[in-house]
């Protein structure tokens, strides 16, 4: 498809909504960053203002309990909230404190965690992750993380088996309310396309490049409403260009992934 002759190139990428919300933070649509492919923290702002109020604000963090964090964050890698929690919750049933779970036969939390899939890895992993942090901590709880400063809290959860900066980070941002910011698979993939992170770039690469871009306040915000983004609008094989609500800072929206948002960006456009 070609842009129709009214609309230079300069035109089509940028229609009225697009150069609106872009040119707050002297950025033109899809201009990245002040730092290599960084973005600049007034652009994450302006990202994180339209997601809100497309999505909405998340109801805030409820502090809880961290070591049920872990384990349910655990559980819920590779695999769906619904069969996730169905196992967490199953977890519970058969062993009513992580004591008892600890000390279970293998054999049963590997069936009691099935339905979240890996279970022979899952479980295994769990028990010894409960056997560590008894040993380390004196107890088994993870209460100390609610007052532990956020890198000490992010060291000690990375140094349990299995455990990486995605789960860490999610356990104290919803356990804890800390102000950090996990990359899961959705924040990476629209990370890349906004050109905020390389192609190739792994989330936990992102995560560690990202999150000093974000501030403290929005974090939250941020990964809740990314995460909603990228599973109701900006999927991994078709992304909803044409409706997406940040398309203005997207360099791949902008170049018109979907041919008929390209079409409405040039109805859109003030040029015309
Ligand atoms: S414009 Fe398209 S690719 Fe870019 S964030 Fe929106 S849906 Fe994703």
């Amino acid at each position: 498809m070609t842009a129709p002759p009214h609309a230079s190139r300069r035109d089509a990428r940028a229609p009225r909504w697009t150069t609106t919300a872009a040119t707050t933070a002297g950025k033109g649509a899809g201009a990245p960053s002040n730092d290599g492919g960084l973005p600049s923290c007034a652009l994450v702002r302006e990202v994180s203002a339209a997601l809100m109020r497309a999505y909405g604000k998340p109801a805030p963090q409820r502090r809880s309990d961290p070591l049920d964090g872990l384990i349910g964050t655990i559980l819920s890698q590779n695999t769906t909230s619904a069969n996730s929690r169905a196992a967490f919750g199953e977890l519970k049933r058969r062993f009513p404190t992580w004591e008892a779970c600890r000390d279970a036969r293998a054999r049963d939390v590997i069936d009691a965690i099935r339905g979240a899939g890996l279970g022979a890895i899952r479980g295994p992993r769990i028990q010894e992750i409960l056997g560590r942090i008894e040993e380390e901590q004196g107890r088994l709880s993870l209460d100390g993380l609610h007052d532990w400063p956020v890198r000490r809290g992010m060291a000690y959860l990375q140094s349990l088996p299995g455990v990486g900066p995605k789960t860490a980070a999610c356990v104290l941002m919803f356990c804890c309310r800390k102000q950090v910011f996990p990359v899961d698979t959705h924040v990476a993939r629209i990370a890349r396309r906004l050109g905020w992170a390389d192609e190739d770039a792994s989330p936990e690469a992102i995560q560690a490049l990202l999150e000093p871009r974000v501030p403290a306040r929005l974090r939250y915000a941020l990964h809740v409403n990314l995460i909603a983004h990228g599973r109701m609008c900006c999927h991994a094989r078709r992304p909803g260009c044409g409706g997406c609500p940040i398309r203005a800072y997207c360099p791949m929206g902008v170049r018109g992934h979907d041919p008929n948002s390209m079409r409405l960006n040039w109805v859109m456009s003030p040029y015309s």
